[in-house]
């Protein structure tokens, strides 16, 4: 279900090319082909867009024509590119103006950076996209300099002092970053190819190719004004249900409740695509068995020998631990007395494990410079939990870190099970530390 790809470049500091693995894998890492699909009883119609949408009616137009019927149908069209034009600079039509969206683009990527070896590439973009094509790009001999408009990378995810760790192990590797400022418009030759960018701040970048990286749009187009949106996206509630009953949606263009958070939020990840998806088919074909989707937000990047995992929300107060002289650190975030999120970089499987399961579990932090001592060590006792209904909800505290006044049943026991295991912790590293 979905296209996405992405430019291979990261663990082992090869030059860019493209995946070579399948990445549309299904539950068991069974691959989609197409025999796949047939043998499974679905009908796979490909190089055809769908133009128009009747949900009344409960049909489906095709480019070609087509009518398509339906009794339920699920919505997975993603999202798009946002183009530079939208901003208000023309160019996007350059042929060394990139973006990264599908296999097309990813193709045309790769051409555009051969032939434009040991030149210099513009990133417009502090994101994903930006983050992970610059490295790609300086991997393969190719001058970067980032422009974005924060005040460092990954703004809509990273502390400031995270950022910094990033920014930093991209400069030692030549990257060069321009911020607080965006770009304002080309200097395209005669033959239609950026030769610079132009900033506002008046910096003139030359420039042998350009990629833009500036966010997406979810496509929700043929469904304006039939179905109710939210947060860009088609709202959807815990069944993946939107607002008529027989649509469906998922991935990327879905804003669904998160459990977790009592909040509707939109997610652009492989993981709540795939999920989202399953739930949706499973409330369809099994109503009475599927209850609300319970999504625990998941993000990961992997750049040259880096590579980190986030779970859960960056609100509140960031609560940073580990070595950031090193390769393992990370943060806490802490909102209403509450642990809501967790980072780390350089983790081993059963670290991110331990930080997804303790973010999950949202335990009442008392006390945060505790936190920050504990660090890592913290989610790994609090992820010993076993997690299973309790007989009886209370809420229970351990030394200084405990967790919440149960909103579900099974947050009792695990607070007995938590406080035990972190008092046992505790007891274990106060001696380690000769403190407690
Ligand atoms: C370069 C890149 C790297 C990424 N890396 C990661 C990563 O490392 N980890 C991660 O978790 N996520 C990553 N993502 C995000 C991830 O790819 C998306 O979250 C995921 O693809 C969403 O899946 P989806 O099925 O909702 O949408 P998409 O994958 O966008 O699929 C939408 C599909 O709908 C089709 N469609 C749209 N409109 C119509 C229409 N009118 N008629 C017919 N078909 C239509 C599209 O052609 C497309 O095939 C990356 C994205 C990009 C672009």
């Amino acid at each position: 279900m979905f296209s996405f790809l992405i430019l291979q470049c990261v663990v082992h500091a090869a030059p860019a090319r493209l995946p070579s693995f399948h990445t549309c894998v299904g539950a068991n890492e069974e691959r989609l082909t197409p025999k796949w699909y047939k043998e499974h009883g679905i009908e796979v119609v490909l190089g055809t867009r769908v133009k128009s949408a009747d949900v009344r009616r409960k049909t489906l137009l095709t480019a070609m024509g087509e009518t398509i019927s339906y009794k339920f149908l699920i919505i997975a069209t993603g999202a798009r590119a946002l183009k530079l034009e939208e901003f208000g600079v023309k160019g996007s039509d350059s042929e060394n103006v990139c973006y990264l969206r599908d296999l097309a683009d990813a193709n045309r990527i790769v051409d555009v950076m051969h032939s434009s070896a040991g030149g210099n590439a513009v990133v417009i973009g502090g994101g994903y996209i930006g983050m992970e094509c610059a490295a790609s790009l300086v991997i393969s001999k190719i001058n970067v300099t980032m422009v974005f408009p924060e005040d460092h990378c990954m703004a809509r995810l990273f502390t400031p002092k995270i950022a910094a760790y990033y920014e930093e192990y991209y400069m030692a590797k030549g990257v060069k970053f321009i911020k607080g400022t965006v770009l304002s418009s080309f200097d395209i030759d005669s033959n239609g190819k950026v030769t610079a960018v132009l900033l506002r701040d008046g910096t003139r970048l030359p420039a042998d190719m350009v990629v833009v990286g500036i966010g997406i749009r979810p496509n929700t187009s043929l469904f304006e004004g039939q179905l109710t949106l939210e947060k860009g996206g088609i709202k959807v509630n815990g069944k993946m249900q939107s607002s008529n009953s027989s649509v469906y949606a998922v991935g990327d263009v879905a804003a669904f409740p998160v459990k977790l958070f009592s909040e509707t939020r939109r997610l652009e990840h492989v993981d709540s695509a795939r999920k989202s998806a399953r739930h949706a088919v499973s409330a369809i074909m099994e109503p009475e068995k599927t209850g609300d989707f319970d999504y625990l937000p998941f993000f990961y990047s992997r750049v040259f020998t880096l590579s980190w995992q986030f779970y859960g929300d960056n609100v509140g107060e960031a609560i940073h631990f580990g070595d950031f002289g090193g390769s393992k650190f990370g943060a806490f975030w802490v909102s209403k007395g509450q642990l809501v999120g967790s980072f780390l970089e350089g983790g081993t499987k059963e670290e991110y494990e331990a930080i997804a399961k303790a973010t999950r579990l949202k335990p009442v932090i008392e006390d945060t410079a505790e936190l920050e001592t504990l660090g890592l060590e913290f989610a790994l006792a609090v992820s010993q939990t076993p997690v299973q209904a309790p007989p009886q909800p209370t809420e229970v505290r351990g030394p200084s870190l405990i967790l919440e006044k149960p909103l579900y049943v099974w947050h009792a026991t695990a607070g007995v099970i938590v406080a035990a295991s972190v008092a046992a912790f505790a007891l274990w590293y106060g001696r380690k530390r000769r403190r407690w």
